[in-house]
């Protein structure tokens, strides 16, 4: 069976303490390969790499350095298909979205950050009267933590590493224990795009292990992490008493806000997929849907009659919409919701049953499931479920549906449809939401600032914020 390595040095290497993981194939639920459950020793060696590397590689020209993040992105786009199928094992993803999403994005985030680094200065500021100037130089960091999820794993891990290195940091990273596979592979298209020894390093294994081992590092001097409101509630309160950098993007419980003005069968079409991409385990996905009253009940036939087509099925089949869960601990917690929603006075309108494949039969499948709730406030509207669960509900007035978009612990991501521009602007001003997408969803332009607001996150990544963030301001001020 494959034992997937750590990434240290610019070697791979077995965990010092010789201890396993099983990785599970979502789709068979089958062991399919061993992960290395490593520890601080294996995290301490890491940073001693990392710290080795560091002079050098934040003195390295930014020519050199775009170079070799360009050359990452060349090894990503020839190995897009192996890739692509590698992720799709491991997370029980559709193999048609890890080839059009993932990977390339994955690949993109490289190249964004090649070109970005050669783009981005530091502001002077010139004190008339006082024969004065300042200028800000804008310091690698040194070393930093780079923490992901399973929900997009090399997308979001390539989407930390590339900034962070692109601003001449050395990183220690730790992609998710359930879908390790492609940050394996990473690590190989590093060493052979001639990353130095040390300036990334990739370390596997669980989070309270490993990963609590990166966020108490003294060395490690930021952290960059996604994943669940609770497990960044516990690493700000680690890393903050050390006054160490944070940037938290977290959970969401996204509204999307239907108006009757809208582009009725562009609306329909979108609101299919922002509700069930990826198993609806995108943390951008709108999971409570509100309805303006009047074209409520139309909307509840349209969509239901849409999500019944549908197709689940193993993730390498082209036709497959809806794959497996990424887990059987996962798909348990995404089913209790479902199973509970009687109790909420809601009503499950289409799906909520697990789901049997031939030949696949132990694998983490569920119908999309379009559940009809009463109140704003009951758990299925609340709580993030991050599966293939959506909520509707019929709203009246404007007021009453930026009333129930923001009455939410989290703040992630927004979608409004409608063509009336001044209610465009007027909701996106309110909603508290990082991001608002008006008449289109999950529409990425790699410059703008990505991240949530309230439980959602601290800070934001993309664009020239990633590398501010992965460096230190230092205003140097000299009179003449
Ligand atoms: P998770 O919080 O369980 O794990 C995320 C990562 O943190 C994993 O690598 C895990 O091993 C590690 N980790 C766990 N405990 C740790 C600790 N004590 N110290 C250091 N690292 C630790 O999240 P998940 O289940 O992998 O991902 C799903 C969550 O991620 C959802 O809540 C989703 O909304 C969120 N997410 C957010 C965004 C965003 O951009 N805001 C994007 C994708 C996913």
């Amino acid at each position: 069976m494959q034992r997937i390595k750590n990434y240290i040095n610019g070697k791979f290497q077995e965990p010092k303490a010789d201890n396993w993981l099983d990785n599970y194939n979502p789709s068979n639920g089958e062991v399919y390969s061993k992960i290395p459950n490593s520890d601080e020793k294996d995290i301490e060696e890491a940073v001693i790499a990392a710290k080795k590397a560091f002079p050098a590689w934040s003195n390295s020209t930014l020519e050199d350095r775009s170079q070799v993040l360009h050359k990452i992105a060349d090894g990503i786009e020839k190995r897009l298909v192996e890739l692509a199928e590698a992720e799709s094992k491991d997370n029980g993803k559709p193999l048609s979205l890890a080839l059009t999403v993932d990977i390339p994005r994955a690949m993109s985030n490289f190249r964004f950050y090649a070109n970005a680094l050669t783009q981005f200065s530091s502001e002077a500021h010139e004190s008339v009267g006082k024969n004065t100037i300042n200028f800000t130089l804008r310091k690698p960091l040194g070393i930093v933590g780079c923490i992901s999820p399973w929900n997009l794993p090399l997308y979001l891990f390539s989407w930390k590493i590339a900034p962070a290195l692109a601003a001449g940091n050395c990183v220690v990273a730790k992609p998710s224990e359930v879908t390790p596979m492609t940050a394996f592979l990473l690590g190989e298209i590093c060493q052979e795009a001639g990353l130095p020894e040390g300036v990334l390093n990739i370390v596997h294994g669980l989070g309270a292990n490993c990963g609590q081992a990166i966020v108490e590092h003294p060395q490690v001097k930021a952290i960059s992490f996604t994943g669940g409101t609770k497990t960044g509630e516990h690493i700000a309160r680690t890393a903050a008493p050390m006054f160490k950098k944070l940037s938290l993007e977290l959970g969401g419980k996204n509204p999307n806000l239907i108006f009757a003005d809208c582009n009725y069968e562009k609306m329909l079409k979108t609101t299919v997929k922002s509700s069930f991409a990826n198993q609806g385990q995108i943390c951008l996905c709108g999971s409570r849907i509100f309805v303006e009253e009047k074209i409520y009940e139309k909307f509840k036939e349209d969509f239901v009659a849409e999500v019944k087509k549908l197709k689940i099925g193993i993730p390498s089949d082209a036709k497959t919409d809806i794959g497996a869960l990424v887990s059987k601990e996962h798909l348990e917690k995404v089913k209790k919701y479902i199973d509970e929603a009687p109790s909420q006075d809601a009503k499950i309108l289409c799906g909520g049953n697990l789901v049997e494949i031939k030949n696949h039969e132990k694998g983490y499948y569920l119908e999309p499931t379009v559940i009809e709730v009463k109140s704003n406030h009951c758990k299925l509207n609340q709580e993030e479920i991050f599966g293939p669960v959506v909520t509707i509900m019929p709203f009246k007035t404007e007021n009453q549906a930026l009333e129930f978009a923001n009455d939410v612990r989290y703040g992630l991501s927004s979608t409004i449809w409608t063509s009336n521009i001044d209610r465009a602007m007027r909701l996106s001003n309110s909603i508290e939401a990082g991001i608002v997408w008006v008449n289109t969803w999950l529409n990425r332009d790699l410059r703008t600032p990505f991240g949530g607001a309230k439980d959602s996150g601290v800070g934001r990544e993309g664009g020239f914020e990633a590398l501010k963030f992965f460096t230190e301001p230092k205003n140097v001020c000299i009179s003449y």
